[in-house]
């Protein structure tokens, strides 16, 4: 057969082509598939779209179909034959079928796509309504819904379509906000899958604990800290003064205090998890703190992390000198890493993500492709493009649209 002699695809059928939606709901069991297949054959049909889904037990099969041409005899028509036999065999396993007249393939989508993961703890019906009716509003169309995980959360993932992903984000984030669900908005895409970086936050994000206070309890100063912490939030001090006058506290501090505070940091949980699965998933991950490269790096070593900047304390004669050396690492030295980060790993900034949860994080958290706000305070939930607030580092895997499915078949090939 010549190229011209190639019937045009028939796969994807025009809008005047006559089609048939088969619908199969009942108790699963193995052979459904096969067998509505088998039946179908017998018409000399093309499948077009196939949606099969399990939930607890009972199956919903979705089959569109080319309409069989019609009978030669006139007698009946291949269409009431076909549906006599699809409805026979439906019957004989308990199965429920409806068969739906139609033309053409699936509306197309429409342009503007976005992944919108709901992450409730629990998810309530009364959550699920309020973001769908808000998806809604935007004037997007859902498309798909399913589950990503439900543990450590349920996490539930709404293909949408029809609407930008920025409008469906501001639409989205208050309506989260009330409800106390956490939404993430992310444009679809092949950029979604493709390579990333990410950076993250170490005191309260990465770690459970704020290691300058660790250091003060040795010290006796955990009150003079505090103090300095709170006239810092208070506006009264910027960051690197307030580090100044903090690290000057553990000033005399014997330098084996170090390893001490080593061994008392806290991971948060999921953590492990978090970092494991992106690596796993080639993702390269990196840290960056206010606090001190005496535990971050030794927190690269633990966790296999690709990038870690802080700042680092002096240690003369074995005592601390109440100094920091090198560049500090402040709010703008944040921003400035992860950019720096990027570049070294090859990743476009927009395909990065960044987690953290201060004031200091937010010009990172602006940078990244993806900058989200761990159990944050409200300044930096609200300007950051996405907020997680249950407390578990692993579930900003849904975000990105990993599955806990995955995330455990990965531990178990790999262990
Ligand atoms: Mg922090």
């Amino acid at each position: 057969m010549s190229a011209s002699q190639i019937p045009p695809a028939t796969a994807v059928p025009g809008d005047d082509v006559p089609t048939l939606l088969v619908k199969i709901f009942g108790k699963d069991r193995p052979g459904i598939t096969a067998g509505l297949f088998d039946t179908l054959a017998a018409y000399s049909v093309d499948v077009v779209d196939i949606e099969q889904v399990v939930t607890r037990g009972r199956i919903v099969l979705c089959v569109l179909v080319t309409a069989p041409a019609p009978a030669r005899d006139a007698i009946g028509s291949s269409e009431g034959d076909l549906r006599a036999t699809v409805h026979s065999w439906a019957d004989s396993l308990h199965l429920q079928a409806e068969i739906i007249s139609g033309r053409g393939d699936n509306r197309p989508r429409g342009s503007g796509r976005s992944h919108v993961t709901v992450l409730g703890h629990p998810l309530t019906a009364e959550s699920a309504a309020a973001i769908a009716a808000a998806i809604t509003s935007t004037g997007g169309n859902i498309d798909r819904i399913f589950r990503l995980a439900k543990y450590p959360v349920t996490a539930v993932e709404f293909a949408v379509s029809g609407v930008a992903t920025d409008a469906l984000r501001s639409r989205l984030a208050p309506e989260a906000a009330e409800l106390g669900v956490d939404v993430a908005v992310v444009a679809a895409g092949l950029q979604r899958r493709a390579q990333r970086l990410v950076v993250m936050d170490v005191d309260s994000t990465l770690i459970q604990d704020e290691v300058i206070e660790l250091f003060a309890a040795h010290a006796g100063c955990e009150a003079e800290v505090a103090e300095v912490t709170a006239a810092a939030m208070r506006g009264e001090l910027d960051f690197e003064q307030s580090l100044h006058a903090r690290v000057a506290l553990l000033a005399g501090l014997d330098a084996s205090v170090v390893e001490t505070v080593r061994k008392e940091v806290r991971l948060t949980p999921g953590a492990r998890t978090l970092v494991r699965t992106l690596k796993r998933l080639g993702y390269q991950v990196g840290v960056v703190s206010g606090g001190f490269t005496q535990v971050t790096d030794a927190l690269r070593e633990e966790l296999g992390l690709d990038f870690a900047a802080a700042n680092t304390l002096e240690i003369v004669d074995g005592k601390l000198t109440g100094r920091v050396t090198g560049d500090i690492v402040d709010r703008a030295g944040k921003a400035r890493l992860l950019r720096s980060f990027a570049e070294q790993a090859g990743v476009p900034l927009d395909q990065t993500v960044a987690i953290g949860d201060g004031a200091n994080d937010l010009d990172m958290l602006n940078a990244a492709g993806l900058g989200v706000a761990f159990n944050a305070k409200p300044v930096v939930r609200e300007a950051a493009h996405t907020a997680v607030n249950v407390p578990f580092l692993d579930t900003v895997l849904y975000l990105l649209g990993i599955t806990r499915e995955e995330v455990e078949a990965a531990d178990t090939h790999i262990g």
